[in-house]
């Protein structure tokens, strides 16, 4: 990713109004190894259930709005992330959930998408991360198509989330 300043950040969101997306907290963004991410995402300091990611998204910039459903944000069941294809084990493993964009968002409909606990997808492809669990896929895609993968996974999603 291109580095990102906390301006562009708050005014990328596709499912906040304005002024929710002007009075979020954004983290420093000073030591953000911006290249070794394919989008860049938090938690919100009080609310664990409260998460955000902002990525590329063809030519524009798009931040998401997520919240998961446990009370700790994570399911105790083990999966694969729906964007980098990682099994997670239990606790760093659940179900986010973004409101849909514009009217249909303000209906009340969401788009739901399992992810890593930890939102680190990118290190994890790029093996910065390592996967704790043995259980992974017979994995034969060398690094680039698997960081092409992620990139497509997350297109997707976010494709879903501005569908009208
Ligand atoms: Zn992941």
């Amino acid at each position: 990713m291109i580095p990102l300043t906390p301006g562009q950040i708050r005014g990328s969101f596709v499912n906040l109004s304005r002024r929710q997306a002007k009075e979020l907290s954004v983290p420093q963004l000073e030591e953000v190894a911006w290249d070794t991410l394919d989008f860049f995402a938090w938690r919100h300091g009080r609310a664990a259930d409260r998460s955000y990611l902002v990525t590329e998204h063809g030519d524009r910039l798009v931040s998401l709005a997520l919240r998961t459903s446990e009370k700790k944000g994570l399911t105790p069941r083990s999966g694969m992330c729906g964007v980098c294809c990682t099994v997670q084990e239990g606790g760093n493993f659940g179900l986010f959930v973004a409101s849909r964009a514009g009217s249909s968002g303000r209906a009340g409909n969401s788009v739901g998408i399992y992810l890593c606990g930890d939102l680190d997808c990118s290190l994890y492809v790029r093996g910065i991360k390592p996967r704790l669990t043995r259980k992974q896929m017979g994995e034969t895609l060398p690094q680039r198509d698997r960081v092409a993968r992620l990139q497509l996974n997350l297109a997707e999603f976010i494709d879903k989330v501005l569908e009208e």
